[in-house]
């Protein structure tokens, strides 16, 4: 490399050995960032550029070398999603689009209509990581996705698809204690998560033999209707007041406890992720 603070007389051989000494360090073809300013300079000086420069001696053009291989990746690599597309192509000027339109490769918006079909059509059936599979595709994430179909499921629909996910999953030994969601605010239901709770306040800890009544079971995010597992915590009464202050520490405070304790998933905007617990 070039020493700093030294003035280098350039020529069109000086750059060229330049290059060679630099090529020879590197085990990818000389990209400009790989070059200090004066021999960049240097290249377009003598050369009008350094693709020109590299050209006379022989060496690889970075350029073509990246394109090709870009080809080659995008057409073996259709299915993947566009996270993973992206990483894999960032080092390459343009938008994934831009790229793979050049490839001559189908577009995001082919790719979104073909699954929202498969979406509209089995969303009452598929869980979030199901159609988070199909919908990476289109580099929405999964709740963008379901507002544009406008799909909705009702609460009955989505207690059965968590209840089908908690049978099947051998950690959850209650899983089946759950009937479905119109009768699921239950005593069964209560039972089953004061005993998942080892019967003590997740808040204080106190346990249920200390005190005079039984564990209140508390909507982590104070929507009654919604009576699963991953949003149901046992709380001593004294504790379960305290949650009807700073509503929104609570949420994010009990979701971290379950999570950690249970692996439910909860996604950023405090929603339930529910095939955390498949
Ligand atoms: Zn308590």
């Amino acid at each position: 490399m070039m020493e700093k603070n030294k003035r280098i007389n350039w020529s069109e051989k000086r750059v060229l050995e330049e290059l060679e000494i630099l090529g020879s360090k590197l085990n990818h073809p000389i990209r400009q960032k790989d070059m200090e300013s004066p021999l960049i300079n240097a290249c377009f000086r003598y050369f009008g550029g350094l693709e020109n420069a590299k050209k006379v001696i022989g060496l690889e053009s970075s350029k073509i070398v990246w394109d090709k291989k870009l080809r080659a990746f995008l057409k073996d690599n259709q299915d993947l999603s566009f996270e993973e597309l992206s990483n894999k192509i960032k080092k390459s000027k343009g938008s994934i689009k831009t790229q793979k339109s050049r490839m001559g490769l189908r577009n995001t918006k082919k790719w979104n209509s073909e699954y929202d079909e498969v979406i509209r059509n089995n969303y009452k059936k598929m869980n979030n990581v199901e159609i988070g599979k199909l919908i990476n595709k289109s580099g929405d994430s999964v709740q963008q996705r379901i507002i544009k179909l406008n799909l909705k499921r009702t609460p009955e629909e989505l207690f059965n698809l968590m209840s089908h996910k908690l049978e099947e999953h051998p950690n959850w030994k209650n899983g089946k204690s759950f009937e479905p969601y119109n009768k699921s605010f239950n005593n069964k239901f209560k039972r089953a998560i004061r005993k998942r709770d080892n019967q003590i306040c997740m808040l204080c800890s106190t346990h249920k033999e200390k005190l005079k009544k039984a564990l209140d079971i508390h909507h982590i995010n104070y929507d009654k209707l919604l009576s699963l597992p991953q949003n149901c915590v046992s709380l001593c009464h004294s504790c379960h007041m305290k949650t009807n202050f700073n509503r929104n520490h609570w949420v994010k405070f009990f979701q971290s406890i379950l999570s950690e304790k249970y692996n439910y998933n909860y996604s950023d905007n405090q929603e339930i992720v529910m095939e955390a617990i498949i």
